[in-house]
């Protein structure tokens, strides 16, 4: 046996683009959270947005907190992937060093909705990974949303009815998880991006081990 043979998983690959995508309250947001404390290799796509922070959100963390001219700045610089309007407000994906970081093998993980990812598909077809995340129900879905307690009614029957819209595009998406049970839903999103990485043409980095094995 030589040397070779040991280590596979630290041989290089490609990296992926991860999308999480679901309507808000199906839990895409700790889903999110949980992958990012459990896979080391991979790391959020932090947005723009000019939302104002919710409690507890830190800028440069969960988003970058923009106001309305420096978003008009970053649209005309070219600086996003994708961006699109959302609940009032814009929200888009910067280039950031996202494109050079894919070549070294780093996985990016975007919590997106479903007009970011069209985007983002039609720019890099190779690399995304297309998730999408449904509730058990709409009824549990409102439910969830109310219990957050940070919205008001008519924000909420804004999100309900935006959330029917969002469930309307999942047939755009390469894998389709129901978040009945968020342990459950998590473990299944954590086989997917397993899989993905297993993809052969992702493992540029075995190609010289192959080679050598039909040697
Ligand atoms: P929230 O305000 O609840 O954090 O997010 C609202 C919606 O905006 C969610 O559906 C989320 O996926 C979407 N979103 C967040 N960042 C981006 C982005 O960079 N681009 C797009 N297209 N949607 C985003």
């Amino acid at each position: 046996m030589t040397d070779s043979t040991i280590s596979h998983d630290k041989l290089a690959r490609r990296g992926l683009l991860f999308i999480l995508s679901s309507p808000s309250g199906a839990g895409k947001t700790t889903i999110s959270r949980m992958l990012l404390g459990a896979d080391e290799e991979i790391k959020l796509s932090v947005s723009a947005t000019t939302r104002p922070p919710r409690a507890g959100e830190i800028d440069g963390v969960h988003y970058y907190f923009v106001d309305d001219a420096e978003f008009d700045r970053m649209v005309e610089e070219d600086d996003f992937y994708e961006w699109a309007p959302v609940f009032g407000h814009r929200y888009g994906t910067p280039k950031g060093r996202i494109r050079g970081a894919l070549k070294e093998g780093q996985d990016f993980l975007f919590d997106i909705d479903w007009q970011g990812t069209q985007q983002l598909y039609q720019k890099d077809q190779q690399d995304v990974v297309r998730v999408f995340i449904l509730p058990p129900s709409i009824a549990e879905l409102e439910r969830r949303l109310r219990s957050r307690g940070t919205d008001a009614d008519d924000v909420i029957a804004a999100r309900m009815e935006r959330a029917r819209a969002e469930i309307s595009h999942w047939d755009a998406y390469d894998y389709v998880v129901i978040n009945e049970n968020v342990n459950a839903c998590f473990a299944k999103v954590r086989e997917i991006l397993d899989a993905e990485r297993m993809k052969r043409q992702r493992q540029t980095g075995l190609i010289p081990f192959v080679r050598e094995l039909m040697n």
